[in-house]
């Protein structure tokens, strides 16, 4: 990471908890490794993306419905999708600082180091090395390339590495009162087996036609070998998936379209497209016969924030296997019946919270001549917002807080927002934009004479005169759904 930008990262992170978005869980105990509560304005802007997905998903598509489902599940699932064989990381230990690390993201970051240096030829010869090894499940061959490549542990600096070995990535815990391993049950690492293991339920009852989608946001777990980066890799954390059954052979049809639909998701947001990248996976898992990220760049480089995978019918054909129940569909079209085809969409919600943090966090300088002054201001897409609009009565006296407050009791039935009265007015706005809120509505004496009041923009500062009556239209206009689905 540059310097600049290793303080930009640095500066988010205080900020999300300064502000009340982001805390380490467990703080008070000296917190919990990689695991994050989000606080009041946290859950409002994680809540604002999760409804944006929602909406964009399940009610923009007539053939797409939404479920919940539980995160215990049956243990067979978990055999039938690969996940109590195959759901390993390769992990190796420093033996002086006892430090673990992931085999491959240890070299992931000698191929980053050897691009800045600009050793490109170095980094593509390593990369392909590593994916071999990988692909082939060869865990010397990955020590063996860690110790050729001369990677030093961080923290010891030494080379005295371990054996590389497998680790499972799921949590496991007990289901009743007598602990015996018949009762192991796992804490779902992905919210995708939900959706598979209901598959016929909701085609049944919601008499759905292929091709149809089921969405699900979710909790997920993994046992991380190494966490890091904030809430970019978190033990626990959110998945927003969709599972999209198509007719098998028209899979690479509905892989492109979304590909494309779901990047059009991202940009609707503004950001800037040229931090977009799509990165097709050399190493596919288990399940996929195709599979792409969709990455951001992060302060610390490109990394996935959402997975598109064609998973065939792997999924479904396993369920089918391990319960017995038949997972098909009769295509009246075609008069076949099949195992459909799967395309996954798959997004971290706390990865995306967090690019949205980076995106919009701007620390402007507003000096003028001799006069230094600087603001901090989120500048988030209003719909995602976690306060739409604070409401300052001028002074604590004369009537202006009853007034401000009579305002501020219309506006909340449609929208989250706040009163305060505490400070001078620059304070107040200063507080407001380090929040990302659109617009401070201020209430002085002359409001009490005609009924209007000064709407102050975020991002212009830009302060203008307004008929209380016109708020509800000019506020419900910014921070109207339709400007990011239509
Ligand atoms: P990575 O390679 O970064 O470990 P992955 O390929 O294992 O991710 P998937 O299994 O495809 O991830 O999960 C889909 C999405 O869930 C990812 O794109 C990411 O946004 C999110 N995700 C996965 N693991 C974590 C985690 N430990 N913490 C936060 N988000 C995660």
């Amino acid at each position: 990471m540059s310097k600049n930008n290793d303080e930009l990262f640095k500066n988010v992170i205080s900020h999300a908890k300064e502000y009340g978005f982001v805390f380490q869980s467990s703080e008070i105990y000296d917190g919990l490794s990689a695991v994050y509560d989000y606080g009041q304005n946290g859950s409002e802007l994680k809540n604002n993306i999760k409804t944006y997905w929602w909406k964009s998903m399940v009610q923009m598509h007539e053939n797409i419905v939404g479920i919940d489902a539980a995160i215990f599940m049956h243990p067979t699932t978990w055999k039938a999708s690969g996940h109590v064989d195959g759901f390993n990381d390769p992990m190796i230990d420093n033996k002086d600082s006892k430090k673990r690390y992931r085999a491959d993201q240890l070299l992931e970051d000698k191929i980053a180091r050897y691009e800045k240096d600009g050793k490109t030829a170095k980094a593509a010869e390593l990369q392909q090395a590593m994916d071999e090894a990988l692909k082939s499940d060869n865990l010397t061959a990955l020590r063996d390339l860690i110790l050729e490549h001369e990677i030093a542990c961080p923290v010891s600096g030494t080379r005295n590495w371990t054996d590389v070995r497998q680790f499972n990535l799921m949590f496991s815990t007990q289901i009743g009162a007598i602990a015996e391993e018949s009762d192991k049950i796992y804490l779902r690492p992905e919210t995708a087996q939900g959706i598979f293991v209901n598959y016929l339920n909701v085609q049944k009852t919601g008499r759905m036609k292929i091709p149809f989608g089921i969405a699900q946001i979710g909790k997920a777990f993994r046992n991380e070998v190494i966490a890091r980066q904030f809430i970019m890799r978190m033990r626990e954390f959110e998945q927003m998936e969709l599972q999209f059954f198509v007719r098998p052979g028209t899979e690479m049809e509905w892989y492109d379209y979304w590909k494309q639909t779901r990047l059009k998701w991202h940009k609707a947001l503004g950001t800037n497209p040229e931090k977009y990248r799509f990165h097709d996976h050399t190493k596919l898992a288990h399940y996929a016969n195709a599979a792409v990220d969709i990455e951001f760049e992060f302060p610390f480089g490109f990394k996935e924030v959402e997975g598109i995978h064609s998973r065939g019918d792997f999924d479904l054909s396993q369920h089918q296997k391990f319960s017995g129940k038949k997972l098909q569909y009769f295509d009246p079209e075609i008069n076949q019946n099949y195992v459909p085809y799967v395309i996954e969409t798959s997004i971290g919600l706390d990865r995306m919270f967090l690019l949205t943090l980076i995106n919009c966090f701007e620390e402007e300088d507003l000096s003028e001549g001799d006069k230094k002054d600087s603001r901090t201001v989120l500048r988030l897409h209003p719909c995602l917002a976690p306060v739409k609009a604070a409401i300052f009565p001028l002074t604590k006296k004369d009537g202006l807080p009853e007034k401000a407050r009579e305002i501020m009791n219309r506006l909340k039935l449609d929208h989250n927002v706040v009163y305060e009265e505490k400070d001078a007015i620059g304070k107040r706005y200063r507080r407001q934009d380090a929040i990302g809120t659109p617009f401070c509505i201020t209430v002085d004496h002359q409001s009490l004479e005609d009924n209007t009041v000064t709407i102050r923009h975020r991002d212009t500062m830009a302060q203008e005169r307004v008929a209380i009556e016109q708020l509800d239209q000019i506020i419900g206009n910014m921070v109207s759904w339709k400007n990011l689905l239509s």
